[in-house]
């Protein structure tokens, strides 16, 4: 059977992610203009700078509100930070009049700071498949008051092979 367009260019965002060095999240985001691809990214070091795999994850902690049983709880995370997320190597490497119009297949929900570079980027439409609940609310509300459409593929299944487990 033929693929829909949005697994075809989810599809192509999980391969990209398979790109990513970094052990604990592999992302992948395409930039599709008119059914066409115009670029792809994942998360990763700068370019030369020694990655993940090389010099280890760059670890920040911090301190997150959580509900737990109806408690609220501050519940310690850990991120790495020496990754530029895909969302943002993605506006890097691609040019705005490009963008003007252009929708975003992303393999994870963007996290605040992208969304809100996304949102200045002249893209109209972003597609995700795994949902990031931290940042979900107000991503949400901003995409709203800025008419762009937030979609979540939910029912979507990424290839075999393209998705590595990861610790949180
Ligand atoms: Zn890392
Ligand atoms: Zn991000």
């Amino acid at each position: 059977m033929r693929k829909d367009w949005d697994t075809y260019f989810m599809d192509i965002a999980y391969m990209v992610s398979t790109r990513s060095r970094c052990p604990r999240r592999h992302v992948g985001a395409v930039l599709v203009q008119g059914k066409k691809l115009l670029g792809t990214a994942y998360n990763g070091a700068p370019m030369g700078v020694p990655d993940c795999e090389e010099a280890g994850c760059m670890i920040a902690e911090e301190y997150e509100l959580k509900i737990i049983d109806g408690r609220e709880e501050m519940v310690k995370k850990q991120r790495c930070v020496r990754t530029i997320h895909a969302e943002q190597n993605l506006l890097l490497f691609t040019d705005r009049n490009d963008r003007e119009g252009s929708i975003v297949y992303v393999t994870d929900q963007p996290c605040w700071t992208c969304a809100n570079m996304l949102a200045n980027s002249g893209v109209v439409e972003i597609v995700y498949h795994r949902p990031y609940p931290k940042d979900s609310e107000k991503v949400i509300t901003m995409m709203e008051h800025k008419g762009i459409t937030f979609r979540h593929l939910a029912g979507y299944q990424p290839p075999n092979d393209t998705v590595m487990s990861v610790s949180n």
